[in-house]
């Protein structure tokens, strides 16, 4: 790309940092987005195909990769059809290119709409709006308002395809009135970034604001391979961000330096086995376990809640749909058997999950699960949902024991670095079972596996890898609770 050519997104890219945009361009392969990102622009793509859905004469303006041609596409468009929407309309002045995802034609001009899979408007949105409705004007084409378009929360889906409502329209107009005369200067500085050497700029707030910096990896390097202390404040459960700060700037990077009398109890202990080196596992772990009954249940949902809501009466990003859970089930001391559920039709999940459960659990015996917020919240949902099936989800709800609280109180090691989600614990008790060689490892992989088998695109062998994958990982999950119980009882 010439220095001359810039598009919105670099812009964007410059005003986070004048590095990461120098580093777009002149060193591309340092470039890695983390799987986070990339569920990111999924989520965004979802969204934008809705947003464009709920206006049926719109045209959508191709040639992605084709710029002349999608000038010209948009030029045509726009005389051709006076009274339909445009989605993608292309624009360019003085070298800065922009594709609005929704032009809206009224009486005297257009609406403006930026489509963005959040649930409000951010403050780099209002950059991203100022900078294409300049563009915009400078092409002479009247702009009745500029708007963001953002998911609403509180739009239920009744079915039919039908999403009217699920997008908010903010108008931007008068925040942005003040942007626009500073946006030329936005261009110059980013191509005078871009014909220099490579800016000085350390990491630092900017680099995850509004979002992770792609190359946060290759500025960080250094730092972890000289002054990163071995155990941050960050290792620090639940200190506050001010108490960092103040600590910080007090010259205090490593836990193991903090005068004690500013860490509470947990920390304290953090600290003191941060300094030794060695795990602690008190005697007591196990003692609400020992004396319960067997079958001995041990079981952990995967939920999806999606952007773009697909069954009736759930909201968007609010609805949290559970599509698997596994169980391991203990008959008898040590003894296991497994049982799992995962529905991967398309259809709403959440009955058959229901009955599914109920008659793997039976009704007497405890339910470990890990974290007893998550799990009694969704059967309680279903309960709400299935009043049939209640009884029985309420009285599985009264047999819950949680895991976690027990870990809290009773185990750190040195290694789960402030952390005790099963991820960070299960390495330091049973090294033999490892997330990372599974193909899905955490929760938002496994979100972003099921939302892939069911977008329609997606191969049925894809589908079949997938699937593969989410029995996998979510089998890990209960049997880390089964090595974690065993754990508690010195077993
Ligand atoms: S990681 Fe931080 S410092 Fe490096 S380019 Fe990105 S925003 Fe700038």
């Amino acid at each position: 790309m010439s220095c001359r050519g810039l598009s919105k997104s670099r812009i964007i890219a410059w005003k986070q940092c004048p590095k990461r945009l120098w580093l777009q361009i002149h060193r591309r392969e340092l470039l890695e987005f983390s799987d986070d990102t990339e569920h990111r622009f999924q989520i965004g793509y979802e969204v934008g195909e809705v947003a464009q859905g709920l206006y049926p004469s719109g045209i959508l303006i191709e040639d992605e990769d084709d710029l002349s041609a999608a000038l010209m596409s948009t030029k045509t468009a726009m005389a051709d059809y006076p009274n339909r929407p445009i989605f993608e309309a292309t624009f360019q002045h003085d070298g800065v290119l922009v594709r609005v995802d929704l032009l809206l034609p009224t009486d005297a001009g257009y609406r403006m709409v930026e489509v963005k899979s959040s649930t409000s408007v951010k403050p780099y949105h209002i950059d991203d709006c100022a900078l294409q409705a300049w563009v915009i004007r400078q092409n002479n084409i009247p702009l009745n308002s500029i708007e963001l378009a953002h998911i609403d929360t509180s739009f239920i889906f009744l079915g039919d395809g039908n999403y009217q409502g699920i997008l908010r329209f903010e108008k931007l107009d008068d925040v942005i009135a003040p942007l626009l005369e500073l946006v030329p200067n936005w261009i110059q500085e980013a191509r005078s970034t871009l014909s220099g050497d490579i800016p000085t700029v350390e990491p630092g707030a900017q680099c995850s604001d509004s979002f992770e910096c792609p190359f946060t990896a290759y500025c960080t390097q250094h730092i972890k391979e000289s002054v990163q202390p071995r155990y941050s404040l960050d290792v620090l459960y639940r200190m506050q961000t001010e108490t960092k700060e103040m600590l910080r700037a007090k010259g205090f990077q490593d836990v193991c330096h903090v005068p004690s009398e500013f860490l509470n109890e947990t920390q304290q202990w953090i600290q003191r086995i941060s300094l030794t080196g060695v795990a602690e596992l008190s005697p007591n772990a196990g003692v609400s376990l020992v004396g319960l009954t067997y079958p001995r249940y041990y079981l952990d949902f995967e939920t999806i809640n999606l952007a773009v809501p697909r069954w009736i009466n759930t909201r968007p990003y609010a609805t949290q749909v559970p599509f698997q859970w596994s169980c391991h089930i203990e008959k008898s001391h040590h003894q296991l058997g497994h049982e799992m559920f995962l529905d991967v039709s398309g259809n709403d999940p959440r009955r058959h999950c229901a009955e599914l459960m109920i008659e793997v659990l039976g009704t007497e015996g405890p339910v470990f699960v890990y974290y007893q917020a998550f799990e009694k919240g969704r059967i309680a949902e279903m309960a709400e949902l299935y009043p049939d099936l209640a009884p029985a989800l309420h009285a599985i709800n009264l047999r819950v024991v949680d895991l976690l609280p027990i870990a809290r109180a009773n185990y750190y090691h040195p290694e789960m670095k402030g952390s005790w989600s099963i991820k960070a614990v299960l390495p330091t008790l049973a090294p033999d079972l490892r997330y990372d060689l599974l193909v899905i490892g955490n929760g938002g992989d496994a979100q972003a596996a099921y939302r892939e088998i069911l977008h329609t695109n997606t191969s049925d062998a894809r589908k079949q890898e997938l699937t593969e994958g989410l029995r996998e990982y979510c089998k890990l999950d209960t049997l880390a609770m089964v090595r974690l119980a065993w754990f508690f009882q010195g077993e």
